[in-house]
């Protein structure tokens, strides 16, 4: 069946995932790759602009592509590759960087948090970040980018650089690319509280044991009012309840709504039993990305595969951009 159209989407080398990244991210990767050509980057030059040593960035990439690819990125079809591999997207940025205003970059929310966040270090990669990910998404033709609502003002700026270059260079060249709204499903950590991240260390690895997971789930908080086992619960307000939502069967989720309320289950067994559905969900995984790990020059061939099959595309786009911008 012809797909109908190229996505493209890059997420940081973060090293292992976590539940939230898989639930808000990776399972929407691999479900696209059904309708479309996917091209998945792991941005390893973006990192840059807020990691100042390097020495974890080749295990990180490593085990974020052991995740991917276990999680069921399928490399025949889509391309998966490190954003460095393919250095054409730095010469892009550049060119894309002349027709985009320094003022409206620092007006960016995200520019400002960044320099909340990191007020020692506002490097100038850190300005252009969003110039470089226009590169990114434009280099490769993509038709359609994935993205949760809060994250749709990012594509409307590289839409707008997009028309700046083919303005200023009266060319087509450079696709704008079109926003799809995913359902943004935002995960909450153990801690019941903020948003499921490895820098709170509230998270849950997918490739921890089943005894380490069981071990995290455990330290998951619950509805706060509840104090003992004899009182009754309120499931609208327990993250271990959203979460058995997502992964356990309707019976099961049925019975804990009503047993919750009238003090019938307590929240270990609760827990217990989202440990073992969630156990058994990832049982697949663990195998597929056990049998990976033993093999790491396979993984190493799938992301130089993967750069070769980018770099061909980039390498074209390219040379129509330099046609277009009329170069020496
Ligand atoms: P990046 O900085 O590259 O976005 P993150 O690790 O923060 O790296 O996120 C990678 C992807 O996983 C993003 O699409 C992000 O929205 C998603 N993600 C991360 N944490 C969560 C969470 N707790 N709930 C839902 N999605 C999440």
């Amino acid at each position: 069946m012809a797909k109908k159209g190229r996505v493209f989407s890059g997420a940081r080398p973060t090293g292992r995932q976590h539940l939230g990244n898989y639930l808000g991210a990776i399972k929407n990767y691999v479900a696209m790759q059904d309708e479309y050509d996917c091209v998945y980057c792991i941005v390893d030059v973006h990192a840059l602009t807020t990691v100042e040593t390097t020495q974890d960035l080749k295990l990180n990439t490593f085990e974020m592509a052991l995740d991917w690819l276990a999680a069921g990125i399928r490399p025949e079809e889509s391309i998966l590759f490190v954003q460095s591999h393919v250095p054409e997207v730095m010469e892009l940025h550049t060119y894309l960087s002349m027709v985009t205003q320094f003022g409206k970059l620092t007006d960016l929310p995200t520019f400002k948090e960044k320099v909340r966040q990191q007020p020692e270090n506002v490097n100038y990669g850190l300005v252009g970040y969003p110039v470089l990910m226009t590169a990114d998404i434009v280099l490769y033709k993509t038709d359609v980018v994935p993205v949760g609502i809060d994250q749709a003002p990012h594509i409307e700026f590289a839409r707008e650089i997009v028309r700046s270059f083919n303005y200023r260079y009266n060319t087509k060249v450079l696709i704008e690319p079109q926003v799809k709204h995913t359902e943004v499903l935002k995960v909450v950590g153990i801690d019941g509280k903020d948003k499921m991240g490895k820098s709170l260390n509230n998270h849950i690895e997918l490739a921890l044991t089943p005894d380490e997971t069981t071990k995290r789930v455990r330290e998951m908080v619950t509805d706060p009012a509840r104090q003992r086992k004899t009182d009754p619960g309120n499931p609208d307000v327990c993250n271990v309840f959203t979460m058995h939502k997502i992964m356990s069967p309707q019976e099961e989720v049925d019975m804990i709504n009503v047993e919750c309320r009238r003090a019938g289950i307590g929240c270990v067994d609760c827990k217990l039993r989202f440990a073992a559905n969630l156990n058994k969900n990832l049982e697949p995984f663990r195998a597929k990305r056990a049998e990976l790990a033993s093999q790491e020059s396979y993984v190493q061939d799938v992301l130089n595969d993967g750069a070769r099959r980018a770099r061909t595309i980039a390498q074209q786009t390219m040379k129509e951009v330099r046609e277009a911008m009329q170069l020496p």
